[in-house]
């Protein structure tokens, strides 16, 4: 094995290098305009995205948190309220509805794709369920027709918290576009990644967008007069130049990390240590690979595996220079901060087994054939397979 191999979970310099002289022209023409809250660039940011995200409406916003906030303000979702959703998950999924006063209430993940388990929605459907939030995780969508029926069933608007997931694909219809309101992250670690924060919501109603755009300028078209609260949601005018510029390369990134996630799954099954189709590791085959979008585009924010001694790997990896991360080591149902849910150790077993096991490789498209070798490798290494 060549010691002199590195692998960071995420190295964002090769991609800033390759569009460096058009973003700092990109920022440059935003300094020299001194237009810096919504404005043209905005505008023309909010166009571009709709037309990629397939929505009739966009609108660029301060975050992901952001989003989904006023998301569920613009639903009026508050007080008594019940929003489903999972436990495994940012924190920002459940945090943004216990803001506006109402309850996340939970259901258990897939154990193969991570997902919210649809078939489980139903049974948690009251009176005070307002909306349906799925998270498509790790840049793969939820089943969403499945959950889609069920939400026309019981007339409750979905959400979608895509912030892992823009460009993601279910049935033909992307991600943002299943529901009332898509939510999506431009957090420098995510696929379209700001020079910081900032968010964006999608929409295909008409009347929901204008709702969005008063409530993203603290409740009033007209400045000076407000007929409802809302907050400062912007998205800067920097950021939105920035992300133009990467838009026109975010497919040909998603594709990188596709194909690398295609080369991990090859090298762990020739390495002996996964098996197609395997979802729980077991001695034989300690890694269990994520699981292919079935009916879809998967965009690989992230390529989580499940592994045997899971933290054991984890400092191995560390102490050779291989970077990786856990999402999530506890899931939302066990956060101090919501202990008045009522939620206990074995309510969903499989968000907790997910956040003993899981462990997220570097998936970002620059990386070397060398490093995803050394990633295998040195997982091989560790499980004493070579
Ligand atoms: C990143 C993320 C968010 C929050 O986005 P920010 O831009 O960091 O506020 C929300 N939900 C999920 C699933 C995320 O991954």
């Amino acid at each position: 094995m060549n010691e002199s191999i590195s692998v960071p979970l995420l190295d964002l310099v090769p991609q800033f290098q390759s569009l460096q002289a058009e973003l700092e022209e990109a920022v440059a023409r935003v300094v020299r305009s001194q237009v810096f809250i919504l404005g043209p660039e905005v505008e023309a940011f909010e166009k571009e995205c709709a037309e990629y995200c397939r929505s009739r409406f966009a609108l660029g916003v301060s975050s992901g948190t952001d989003a989904l906030l006023l998301a569920l303000m613009s639903l009026d979702i508050g007080r008594d309220d019940e929003v489903i959703t999972t436990p495994y998950t940012f924190f920002a999924t459940a945090g943004s509805i216990s803001r506006v006063g109402a309850k996340p209430v939970f259901v258990d993940i897939e154990p193969d794709t991570f997902n919210m388990d649809v078939s489980q929605v139903g049974a948690r459907i009251t009176q005070r369920t307002k909306a349906l939030m799925p998270v498509h995780l790790y840049g793969q969508c939820v089943k969403m027709p499945a959950l889609q029926k069920l939400a026309h069933t019981a007339n409750i608007p979905i959400i979608e918290d895509a912030a892992q997931a823009i460009g993601a694909e279910d049935s033909g219809t992307r991600a943002g576009n299943f529901g009332a309101v898509g939510c999506f992250s431009f957090f420098p670690s995510k696929n379209l990644g700001a020079f910081g924060d900032a968010g964006l919501v999608t929409t295909n109603d008409e009347t929901l967008y204008g709702r969005l755009k008063k409530l993203r300028v603290h409740g009033g078209f007209e400045r000076y007069y407000h007929d409802e609260i809302g907050g400062n949601f912007r998205i800067d005018a920097l950021q939105a130049a920035v992300l133009r510029i990467k838009l026109r390369a975010l497919d040909s990134w998603s594709a990188g990390r596709e194909k690398n996630a295609e080369i991990y799954r090859r090298l762990f099954i020739e390495a002996g240590l996964a098996e197609q189709g395997n979802v729980l590791p077991n001695d034989s085959a300690p890694v269990a690979l994520p699981a292919p979008s079935a009916n879809g585009r998967h965009v690989y924010n992230q390529f989580v595996i499940r592994a045997v001694n899971r933290d054991a790997l984890q400092k191995y990896l560390g102490e050779h220079r291989v970077q990786t991360a856990i999402y999530y080591p506890v899931p939302l149902h066990l956060q101090a901060c919501f202990r008045d849910l009522g939620y206990k150790t074995g309510d969903f077993p499989q968000a907790e087994l997910a956040a003993q096991q899981t462990l997220a490789l570097p998936i970002f498209p620059e990386l070397s054939m060398k490093q995803l070798e050394t990633v295998v490798g040195r997982i091989s290494e560790f499980f004493h397979k070579q």
